[in-house]
């Protein structure tokens, strides 16, 4: 049997859409939503992210301005700029594009964010509100995998739910996100003794590591739902996490790489900024 491959190219662009509706409502109230990047140095990747956000702004109907910084920009100049976009009413959201160069300290940056424009979900309180379910911003990628899942229509109460990997963008909050949908959840890392055996325990399984198809057909329960968002760049290719020629044999859906997780990434972000400006 081969597996139902989750478009998530076609499930953003769906969100997307139902969010140019919301964003023309907000317009004709004379609140367009707004975002605004922080772009720090060259970072050849950043800047295609940066690129993409604002496209997708562009085409939703959000104010998107990109604020460029020298590679050399000091933290006292990053901070600044911060106060000045946290007083600005027209500004909704605010996302500093990570990783920042070496001698910039990025926790000191996202802290100075307000908690009520932190739409990328990094910011302490709102780490806080997710922990304890208080609804307040959540990191996107994992937002975007919870939306996936549930859009797919996959059972998520009482199911295992392995996660690989424990970041404080990704690993946690999404597995923080499925707990409170009463899933049973399973957090694995480069410490876990035997990574293959919990996986193979997963119904969904999300791998969040960062090592070119690291999870193999061996390592999946088949039927188990597959979520890969590995992006790791092979010889000029993306791929996932996954071996996704290997495991869309035995698993009972799977998102590609591209085309799965990225996509819900980006529309995630325009929902938190679109909410931002609804909150007023
Ligand atoms: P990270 O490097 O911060 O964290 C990787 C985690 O994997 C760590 O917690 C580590 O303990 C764990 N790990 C390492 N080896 C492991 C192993 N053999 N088995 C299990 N766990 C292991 O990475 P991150 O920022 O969470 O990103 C993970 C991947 O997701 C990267 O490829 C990144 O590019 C991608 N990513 C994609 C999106 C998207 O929009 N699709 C967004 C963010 C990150």
């Amino acid at each position: 049997m081969t597996a139902k491959i989750i478009d998530g190219k076609a499930i953003a662009q769906e969100i997307r859409a139902d969010l140019a509706k919301h964003v023309a409502q907000l317009t004709a109230q004379g609140n367009t939503p707004g975002l605004t990047v922080v772009l720090v140095g060259d970072n050849p990747a950043s800047k295609v992210y940066v690129r993409s956000k604002q496209r997708a702004c562009e085409e939703a109907g959000i104010n998107s301005t990109v604020h460029r910084l020298a590679e050399e920009t000091t933290q006292e100049e990053l901070l600044d700029l911060i106060t000045q976009l946290n007083a600005d009413s027209t500004v909704h959201g605010i996302l500093v594009q990570l990783p920042l160069p070496g001698h910039l300290n990025e926790e000191e940056v996202i802290n100075a964010i307000l908690p009520e424009k932190d739409v990328d979900g990094f910011h302490p309180i709102n780490v806080g509100k997710l922990q304890i379910g208080a609804g307040g911003f959540v990191p996107c990628t994992p937002a975007g995998i919870l939306e996936l899942v549930k859009r797919t229509e996959v059972p998520i109460a009482g199911q295992n739910v392995v996660v690989l990997g424990r970041s404080n963008i990704v690993g946690k909050p999404v597995a923080t996100l499925f707990l409170q949908e009463n899933a049973t959840v399973t957090i694995c890392h480069s410490r876990t003794k035997d990574v293959a055996a919990e996986a193979r325990r997963a119904d969904i399984l999300i791998a969040a590591v960062g090592r070119p198809k690291l999870v193999k057909r061996d390592w999946v329960k088949p039927g188990a739902v597959v979520i890969d968002v590995g992006i790791n760049r092979v010889n000029g290719k993306i791929v996932g996490d996954v071996d996704f020629e290997e495991v869309k044999e035995v698993a009972g859906a799977i998102t590609p790489v591209p085309g799965g997780v990225g996509p819900m990434t980006i529309a995630m972000l325009l929902k938190a900024t679109v909410e931002a400006a609804a909150r007023g």
